[in-house]
């Protein structure tokens, strides 16, 4: 097994062997060849049925031509200049014209940054220093926001290089709890910048906000002068053309984007109001820069993909997504087998737990072994899905019916599989 190999190699250069925790999977990773549409390669020449996507950005499928082409022709013409281009531009209007709460646009190289940039944003904007997060969100991993989930308010440091000074000021609050921000709000209101949210919940599987949820926390910030950013590093382009925000129908102050935004290659972005924007520099004094941001590889790229994704193509890419769902929840019901399928659009996921999922701690009561036997049996019948229970799994354009039947027929014998 050339993985295998590679796997042991590999933990001498790099640490753990990956070079990004979620990676390392037991007993080793496949190391990848090749991606083609729905399907990647391994070194072995083994076939998968890709529904990782890369954790999110390949909406359109690996390797679209249009995009390579697009790409190439730029890279003839320079990788990087110092300078403005005129296809930032383009791209910063086409982002302003689908997404609701753009105004403006400074482009950076990941969500992390993103995320880092809008909540130093939201702090220098209000002149305030606390921030609220959800149990279980991610918005990358700086200092602000790695904070362990479920510890509740004033919170401690989730990994040891945090100083606690760094995260006193990020308080945790569970999701879909009214209650709990109200009363969050009520005792440190004047000092809250900000609430960071992913508006669906898809680092800790997928939970969706209860109905309602999102306009509560878009009134109670509005009366407390708390700015409501939305990290929509995944849901940005892949619930709707204008994200999460377009699709439940609530606008944001501040919008982070990540994954999709970049068509492939890195890059990250944040958006809003052209009030709050302009207090970035070197219009404001809120610091944020970057050697590569706004480079002309991600941004040629995030341009091309970006134009494909209209109306149709998100009725065509959703309807995908209903019928995988719709052929999960027929072989739940079919096999009388008592896991929960959540998703919505193009997002999916099966919790190994007999209850509805609302927020981190019913999300962490799922049966992870079951998960890991369920995983392991589509991986080795050549079919890849993010190789944690607390991911989500994503369709692409790319992914025709012929596939989700294929994959319909392998989740079943995975699903019968964890049941025996
Ligand atoms: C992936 C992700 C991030 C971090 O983006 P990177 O490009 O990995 O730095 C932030 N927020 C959310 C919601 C994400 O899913």
């Amino acid at each position: 097994m050339k993985s295998e190999k590679l796997f042991n190699e590999s933990q001498n250069f790099l640490p753990g062997g990956v070079s990004s925790p979620v990676r390392a999977f037991q007993p080793y990773p496949f190391f990848a060849k090749k991606g083609e549409g729905s399907r990647l390669w391994d070194v072995d020449g083994n076939e998968y049925l890709d529904y990782c996507l890369g954790y999110g950005p390949l909406i359109l499928g690996h390797s679209p031509e249009k995009i390579i082409n697009a790409v190439y022709s730029q890279m003839q013409k320079g990788t990087t200049y110092g300078v403005p281009t005129k296809k930032e531009i383009d791209l910063a209007r086409m982002v302003v014209d689908k997404v609701p709460c753009a105004d403006m646009v400074r482009f950076v190289n990941s969500g992390t940054e993103a995320t880092m940039s809008a909540i130093r944003l939201a702090r220098g904007f209000t002149g305030k220093n606390k921030i609220v997060k959800f149990e279980g969100s991610y918005h990358g991993a700086h200092d602000y926001v790695l904070v362990k989930s479920g510890s509740g308010a004033a919170c401690l440091p989730d990994s040891p290089g945090v100083p606690e000074d760094t995260t006193k000021n990020t308080l945790s609050a569970p999701f879909n709890n009214e209650e709990y921000v109200s009363e969050l709000i009520a005792s440190n209101g004047s000092d809250i910048a900000a609430i960071i949210m992913e508006p669906v919940m898809a680092n800790i599987g997928c939970i969706e906000p209860r109905k309602g949820y999102l306009k509560f926390l878009r009134e109670i910030t509005a009366e407390n002068d708390i700015l409501l950013i939305f990290d929509e590093v995944i849901t940005g382009f892949r619930l709707s053309e204008g994200g999460a925000q377009e699709y439940y129908g609530i606008n944001p102050d501040l919008v982070t984007m990540g994954k999709i935004i970049g068509g492939g290659f890195p890059m990250g972005a944040f958006a809003g109001s052209r009030e709050i924007m302009e207090f970035i520099s070197p219009c404001g004094s809120v610091y944020q820069a970057g050697t590569f941001n706004g480079n002309p590889i991600s941004i040629t790229a995030g341009l091309n993909t970006l134009k494909e994704l209209d109306s149709t193509f998100y009725r065509d890419l959703n309807s995908k997504g209903k019928y995988l769902r719709d052929g999960i929840q027929g072989i739940l019901e079919d096999n009388n087998l008592d896991f929960s399928l959540v998703g919505l659009g193009s997002m999916f996921q099966i919790y190994f737990n007999s209850k509805r999922v609302y927020d981190y701690q019913d999300a962490k009561n799922s049966d992870i072994e079951k998960f890991r036997v369920y995983f392991n049996n589509l991986l080795s019948n050549g079919v890849f899905i993010p190789p944690s229970q607390f991911e989500c799994c994503f369709l692409s354009q790319a992914h025709q019916k012929e596939d989700l039947d294929e994959t319909l027929e392998k989740i079943e014998f995975a699903l019968k599989t964890v049941a025996d």
